[in-house]
């Protein structure tokens, strides 16, 4: 008899997530199966079930993700992103998306802008596709997705968010350039601000600014290697940011008040990266001729690339312990309790929220 796996499935907007319990399907060549251990809930998870965007229903939500392999096929390398050897029972982190080489569109660079790319999370449930999202059991890693052996002793909380949020910080510090000797100016903390602070600490950054409307968020933002904090709704706060000579502004935050700060008060060959604003909102003003006498970069990015995906795993393996990084994953659920974690995630706005697969009863 074929072993089930359970998945949570969305069907639409603010309506509780449905259990299914399937068998679990015969792997394809290149596949991988993992057993899922732990998924945090990301922003853009929360934003599908409060129906501020969209997904192809029903769809298993949840793509922060880690787990250990269950079983290999013997069409798959067998080898992780350094060229280990993957083995049953290895603790694996993966890029959120699968994205063929052979295809016409692919650019290396940006592998994750490719066209049919196979997205963790973000697919429609059919019969013959599932087992694709993080609030599950199971998983099944599609060829062409670049993985990761992690260490044991990892904190699975911690490592569940290196393939989103972390990865997608280390993208936007390759975008900024040297941070070394550098004045950053970093707003909109949350888990994205938070990992770039703690990078561009690492990285030897002379000043850091953290900048949010949340004082609670700030507080936090010291913690993680900021070395001073602006509080963008008192404007009397704001002068700071206009009086330090700024070489790099990353946004995290989507406002696009703090966007034409930030690009405002950047100093000479400045740059900006725009990361945050994925949702709908009003246009950003930009004074070209400001850009243009100061001779500013103002790039953007969606997603990360395979450069980006190391340079988290990395990062995470090596400073995780360093920094608070396990009190953000702020309350934690079992899979059972799916639910309860995505309310208790939407009240409380936590800087994330943990769900668990107890798998001590699962033989494979
Ligand atoms: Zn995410």
């Amino acid at each position: 008899m074929k072993k089930l796996a359970t998945y949570y499935v969305f069907n639409t907007a603010k309506t509780p997530l449905t259990k299914v319990n399937k068998p679990i399907p015969s792997l394809k060549d290149g596949e991988i199966l993992v057993n899922i251990r732990y998924t945090t809930l990301c922003g853009s998870d929360l934003h599908t079930y409060c129906g501020l965007r969209h997904e192809p229903c029903p769809t298993i939500l949840g793509h922060e993700i880690v787990g250990t392999i269950a079983e290999i096929t013997p069409a798959h390398s067998g080898l992780d992103a350094q060229g280990n050897r993957l083995q049953v029972g290895d603790l694996i982190t993966w890029t959120v998306f699968s994205s063929d080489p052979n295809t016409l569109s692919y650019q290396p660079e940006i592998p994750q802008k490719n066209d049919n790319l196979y997205k963790y999370g973000h697919r429609q449930v059919t019969e013959k596709d599932n087992l694709h999202g993080g609030l599950a059991t199971h998983i099944i890693l599609r060829p062409h997705t670049c993985i990761r052996v992690l260490p044991h002793t990892i904190s699975l909380g911690v490592a569940a968010t290196i393939n989103c949020a972390v990865a997608t910080s280390a993208g936007a510090l390759r975008l900024a350039g040297t941070i070394s000797g550098k004045n950053v100016h970093v707003t909109g903390i949350g888990l994205l601000g938070l990992v770039t602070i703690a990078m561009c600490k690492e990285l030897g950054a002379t000043t850091i600014i953290a900048s949010d409307i949340n004082p609670a968020r700030l507080a936090m933002a010291k913690q993680f290697g900021a070395t001073h904090t602006v509080n963008l709704g008192e404007t009397e706060n704001n002068s700071l940011i206009h009086e330090l000579h700024i070489d790099r502004f990353i946004d995290m935050s989507g406002s696009p008040d703090a966007m034409e700060l930030g690009i405002e008060t950047l100093d000479l060959h400045g740059r900006a990266v725009l990361v945050g604003a994925v949702f709908n909102q009003r246009k950003t003003g930009i004074d070209a001729e400001k850009v243009i006498r100061k001779m500013l970069t103002i790039q953007g990015l969606h997603n990360y690339n395979y450069t980006d995906f190391s340079t988290a795993v990395d990062f995470i393996v090596d400073h995780w312990q360093q920094y608070p990084f396990t009190t953000l994953i702020e309350r934690e659920f079992p899979l059972a309790e799916v639910n309860a974690a995505i309310d208790y995630a939407l009240t409380h706005k936590p800087i994330r929220a943990g769900v668990y697969m107890d798998h001590s009863t699962t033989s494979r």
